[in-house]
């Protein structure tokens, strides 16, 4: 169902490199104001504002980290931005250009990178964002395909990973989608789909989140740290707690699950928590704020609040239903076994 429907085939060799670079990018079109030049020079050209820059890349290669027979090519080229802008808003900025750079063997045809470029081009509309480069080349093997943003972000905005400091809560924001770990179980014996929609939808077509840095705005909050979720909630505990120089305390029963995610954990006889901690690849936004903005985060739709930082020497700690604490451990938890 997830193949790649094109039945039309345009050689690349026949078009050349600056034939396919004209084609696939001629649908752009520019919006930035602080886009002076785009794509068509030896390089684009960027108007350097007061605010701070954030840059930041990402490399995806054919085999390691997608496979072209559950991907389509349109969500490949989604995602291959997704996972870049949501980078900039894990620093609170705004992300505003991409830089897009692809190697393609000859087995793919023309009306396949098409495929790839119509899901950039849905991912620049959608996000607002302006396409101002890149380069192709060709590749003996596979697909390759890097993705550079650009944003910006007013200095005292720009929310790092080092800053979280005891007492402060922990936070996410929507809800923990781990249908990739689900659909880990058996690759081989697909399930049902119908009843995955939702789960299918958020790791073909995730979502980064551009919403939350306005949102943390109008509450009048700036996060002491910051994390996209991209390898899985625990990791990225890790990485705010070591960066930070802080340990944490996170409850079981107030991870947020959708329950789709919890029906498909029982299908599947997958522990919930363990998926919550370990899965990946949702994009959904970790971070910390002081205990004092308790009143303005509580109840609040878009977040729930997990847990809180604590000393260093405390480590991280993951509090069960059971009210027993286990120590978090970077891939889910250790005690996931006997659970
Ligand atoms: P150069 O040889 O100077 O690097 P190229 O011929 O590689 O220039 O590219 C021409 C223009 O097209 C440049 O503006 C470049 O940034 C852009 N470009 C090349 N490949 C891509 C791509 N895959 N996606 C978007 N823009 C591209
Ligand atoms: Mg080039």
């Amino acid at each position: 169902m997830l193949e790649d429907k094109n039945t039309q085939n345009t050689s690349l060799a026949e078009l050349g490199e600056f034939g396919l670079i004209n084609h696939i990018t001629k649908y752009f079109k520019v919006e930035k104001a602080s886009t002076i030049k785009a794509i068509g020079d030896d390089a684009a050209v960027l108007d350097a504002s007061e605010k701070q820059t954030l840059v930041t890349t990402d490399l995806l290669i054919e085999g390691v980290h997608f496979d072209l027979s559950y991907m389509p090519l349109k969500h490949l080229g989604y995602k291959a931005v997704m996972v870049n802008l949501s980078d900039v808003y894990a620093m609170n900025g705004a992300a505003e250009q991409i830089t897009v750079s692809i190697a393609v063997s000859n087995r793919f045809p023309l009306e396949a990178i098409e495929e790839l470029y119509a899901g950039i081009q849905l991912a620049c509309e959608t996000y607002n964002i302006d396409l101002i480069g890149g380069d192709t080349t060709s590749s003996t093997k596979g697909i390759l395909i890097s993705v550079t943003a650009i944003g910006k972000a007013e200095k005292e905005d720009v929310v790092y990973r080092d800053g979280a400091k005891e007492t402060d809560l922990i936070v996410v924001s929507g809800d923990l989608e781990r249908e990739k770990q689900v659909f880990k179980v058996d690759p081989n014996n697909q399930p049902d789909l119908d009843n995955y929609t939702y789960l299918i939808e958020r790791q073909l077509k995730p979502e980064a989140r551009k919403d939350i840095s306005g949102l943390l705005k109008e509450l009048e909050i700036q996060p002491t740290s910051m994390i996209d979720i991209s390898d899985g909630l625990s990791s990225e505990l890790f990485h705010i707690c070591t960066q930070s120089k802080v340990g944490c305390k996170v409850y079981e029963d107030k991870l947020p699950l959708d329950p789709q995610v919890i029906s498909a954990c029982e299908e599947f006889e997958l522990d919930s928590t363990m998926v919550a901690l370990s899965g990946g690849e949702d994009y959904e936004l970790l971070f910390t704020v002081p205990i004092a903005n308790f009143d303005q985060i509580k109840g609040n739709p878009n977040f729930s609040i997990i847990g809180h930082i604590t000393a260093e020497n405390q480590g991280l700690q993951l509090v069960t239903r059971a009210n027993q604490d286990i120590p978090l451990k970077a891939q889910g938890w250790n005690a996931m076994n006997d659970h």
